[in-house]
């Protein structure tokens, strides 16, 4: 497709290195006015629901026409559709995860985040190894296994160094029967170079938000420091996966900009990485801005209400079936059980958002990145799911047994990986309900195994998995599928 942009001609091109090709500003507009010229086109929504039935996916246009829609029926069985799919391929498995902030030292000038240099008055922080080794053995002892690190941007206070020392001290660190086992990294784009020193730190998934695909926007969002340059940020997955990360995670902070400018840029970003690498973002996180030191939320006037923000967490899930969606402790109890049925796979628990904030006692609030929704225990989180049915999990098999990229779609799209999810989630909520939690989370969670064994198909499965259950009571710890 050919598009004039300021006299030139632009190429909207997925296949494209170039961010302004990949994410053409004009394709965008091109799909939000055919968005909202079939908003009533009750045949073509029929037809894009139906395709979104066959579990493989949408275009951006075909979504967001569905994102236009607001026909009551039409809407209730998008949430519908969505809720079957997140059956189908999540089963009632929700995996639990907690960040870890390392340095809120950041040499950018992002408008909507504390930690902006310009901030003189909040704390600034940076956790030596020594306190990376608190912070770790606080949240073994809540029960975690997978961890999100997160950092400023800063090459004096946090260069990469610093950052694959707290990677490998976080993984070395054997508290009781705790354990991290998987590391996941948000942090600034950065070169090749160093995604493959991260690679070679054996981390998880590369984590990096957008925060905004309207590039005018993000120039003025980012008015100072590296992440100014939106080409640089946005072919920064591109860069990672030449470095050899298999596994990438976008997300965008909506409230920035037009929430359907966003979603259209997000499903973009999906079908470049798919289109380039043959595998598309393993997961995507749906953040929404909100209150902090020296950050009012309603200086963004693009801010969406829950109904907008299930509405994308729907069309997220039936869009991209196989990527996990992610929702932080942002969100409120309310809102994260209603994102929870209709799509999202991951959430946080027992989140402290500030640099060091595991070891106190009370919630330090000094050095927070965003205020706290869901200040709920992980034991408290955990019960709660299982109150409504989920099975918490603390699962983080696959890239330890090398399933990660191209490996771990393939395995999604056949649907087997559901022979490892479901037993992997039994076995590690097992070992958290022997080694972390209260009495009554603990009942709730033996009644819930018991009955949830009942559903892993394969019977030689089922079996071994019984086996490893009681070897786990007996006290070994560690199995997976
Ligand atoms: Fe720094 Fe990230 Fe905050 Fe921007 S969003 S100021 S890069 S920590
Ligand atoms: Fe995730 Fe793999 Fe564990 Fe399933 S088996 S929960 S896909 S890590």
């Amino acid at each position: 497709m050919l598009t004039l942009k300021k006299g030139r001609i632009t190429m909207y091109d997925p296949k494209s290195l170039k961010a302004e090709e990949f994410i053409s500003h004009e394709e965008i507009l091109e799909t939000l006015d055919y968005a909202k010229k079939n908003k009533d086109n009750v045949e073509l929504i029929d037809q894009i629901i139906a395709k979104a039935r066959l579990a493989k996916g949408l275009t951006h246009r075909e979504a967001s026409v569905l994102l236009a829609c607001d026909i009551p029926e039409k809407i209730q069985e998008i949430y519908d559709l969505a809720e079957q799919i997140k059956k189908d391929f999540y089963g009632s498995r929700i995996v639990m995860f907690a960040p870890l902030y390392l340095s809120n030292y950041c040499v950018n000038g992002c408008t909507y985040c504390p930690y902006h240099l310009k901030n003189k008055h909040i704390a600034r922080k940076k956790l030596s190894l020594e306190e990376v080794e608190k912070e770790v053995i606080a949240l073994q002892d809540m029960g975690h296994k997978r961890l999100a690190i997160e950092a400023g941007e800063d090459p004096v206070n946090n260069p990469i160094e610093y950052i694959l020392d707290c990677v490998k001290t976080i993984y070395s660190i054997k508290h009781k029967n705790g354990a991290i086992r998987r590391v996941n990294i948000n942090i600034a784009a950065t070169t090749v170079e160093n995604y493959r020193k991260l690679k070679e730190a054996e981390i998880g998934t590369y984590i990096l938000f957008q925060e905004t695909y309207h590039k005018e926007s993000y120039e003025k969002l980012h008015p100072t420091g590296p992440k100014h340059d939106y080409s640089y940020h946005t072919e920064a997955m591109d860069r990672a996966m030449e470095g050899g990360i298999d596994d990438v995670g976008l997300g965008v902070l909506f409230g920035l900009e037009l929430y359907q400018y966003e979603f259209a840029g997000l499903l973009m970003h999906a079908e470049h990485l798919e289109a380039v690498h043959g595998v598309g973002p393993h997961t995507i996180s749906v953040p929404r801005i909100k209150k902090a030191d020296d950050i009012d939320p309603d200086a963004f006037d693009n801010g969406i209400d829950d109904e907008i923000f299930a509405k994308l967490c729907a069309l997220i899930r039936i869009s991209v079936p196989y990527t996990g969606m992610i929702v932080s402790t942002r969100e409120s109890q309310k809102v994260r059980e209603q994102v929870i049925r209709l799509g999202v796979s991951q959430i946080s628990g027992g989140s402290r958002t500030s640099v060091g904030g595991y070891q106190e006692d009370i919630r330090p609030t000094d050095t927070e990145q965003f205020d706290v929704s869901d200040q709920r225990s992980l034991d408290e989180v955990v019960h709660w799911l299982m109150d409504m049915g989920y099975i918490p999990s603390f699962c983080t098999a696959c890239y330890r047994e090398g399933r990660t990229g191209d490996r771990f779609m393939s395995l999604c799209k056949s649907g087997q990986i559901q022979n490892c999810c479901q037993p992997n989630a039994l076995m590690t909520l097992k070992e958290y309900l022997m080694d972390y939690a209260s009495e009554d989370t603990r009942k709730v969670g033996e009644a819930l195994i018991a009955a949830e064994l009942n559903h892993i198909p394969k019977e030689k499965v089922r079996l071994i998995c019984e086996d490893h259950l009681q070897k786990i009571e007996n006290g070994i710890r560690d199995f997976r599928f």
